[in-house]
């Protein structure tokens, strides 16, 4: 089984304040951390931790401190960085996150970098070619994303974050979407969130993607197939301190389960519980749960 992230790298410098800035305004921080983030770096980082092996990245990062962090998180998680490519001259994509005492309200700050620079000759290769799995996010160039799409034998799963339109091409090539709430109804050009499942379920059957499934936060997922009834799969009950990055624990618990065999529900029922988990420690990367602990909750 294998699988195969592309995607994004990025520093997030985690920032506590008191109060967030309003416009013009200076705050002093309290207290300033380093974590390793990237949608794409992310979804690897708990594939890898669940499946221990057979998980790659490929992807961008600056030849700098910063990167070499980010390869070597990656590595501590079992993932295969050698199509993690350095960047001369561009720096490792950073996040600058002030995250607000006691309401956890935050602010982002993008920086792509060398995430900027992933071009679609980086993605032609062996490790997207012959993956089972290979998952997508947009914190890259579309044209690499779509060299990947294109590039992949086996089965695509593209997380269409952050928002962006797509081309018809790109969504014909996916096999498994896996918006959120706000980016189905984004992509579906359909006015506000706070919809039922059915009217969720019916947004979703309009993209034309073989299969979508809806994260519904604390809700958990809706499967959705192109020709089946859709299917809500509840979170097993657990304690969430921190929801950061549930999304890509979800998407990268989802990219292993497949790879290893299971049918999409299967896989969704397997993605719900780590990211349930993942929702127990703190950060982006905090709880990723492995294979027992999973298993261990779902028995
Ligand atoms: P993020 O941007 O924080 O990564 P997201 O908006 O992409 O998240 P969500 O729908 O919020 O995605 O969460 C992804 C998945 O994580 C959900 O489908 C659900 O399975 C799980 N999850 C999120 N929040 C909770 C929670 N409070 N309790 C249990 N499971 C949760």
């Amino acid at each position: 089984m294998s699988v195969t992230v592309v995607g994004s790298l990025n520093e997030d410098v985690l920032v506590a304040v008191e109060r967030l800035p309003g416009r013009g305004e200076t705050v002093v921080g309290r207290d300033a951390a380093l974590a390793p983030g990237g949608k794409g770096a992310n979804q690897a980082a708990a594939a890898g931790r669940l499946s221990g092996t057979g998980v790659a990245m490929v992807g961008r990062v600056g030849e700098d401190p910063a990167g070499g962090r980010q390869v070597a998180a990656l590595r501590e998680a079992g993932v295969d960085t050698a199509g993690v490519l350095a960047t001369p001259g561009t720096p490792t994509g950073s996040a600058t996150i002030p995250v607000e005492d006691g309401s956890g309200e935050n602010l982002i700050v993008v920086v792509p970098g060398a995430n900027a620079a992933l071009a679609p000759a980086d993605v032609d290769v062996p490790a997207v070619r012959g993956a089972d799995v290979v998952l997508l996010q947009l914190e890259v160039p579309l044209e690499a994303v779509r060299a990947a799409a294109d590039a992949a034998s086996g089965t695509v799963v593209l997380t269409p974050a952050p928002p962006r339109p797509l081309p018809e091409e790109l969504l014909r090539r996916v096999d498994v979407l896996v918006p959120n709430e706000h980016e189905l109804v984004q992509l579906a050009g359909a006015g506000p969130a706070g919809r039922t499942p059915a009217e969720l379920a019916e947004l979703a059957r309009g993209l034309g993607v073989a299969a979508t499934v809806v994260t519904l936060g604390a809700r958990g997922a809706l499967v959705v197939p192109a020709g089946g009834p859709a299917l809500l799969q509840a979170p097993p009950p657990v304690r969430a301190v921190d929801t950061t990055g549930a999304g890509d624990c979800f998407t990268g618990a989802l990219g292993a389960a497949l790879a290893r065999g299971d049918d999409l529900p299967g896989a969704v029922r397997e993605a719900v519980a780590a990211a349930a988990l993942s929702t127990t420690g703190p950060g982006a990367r905090g709880g990723l749960p492995d294979a027992a602990a999973v298993r261990a909750l779902l028995s």
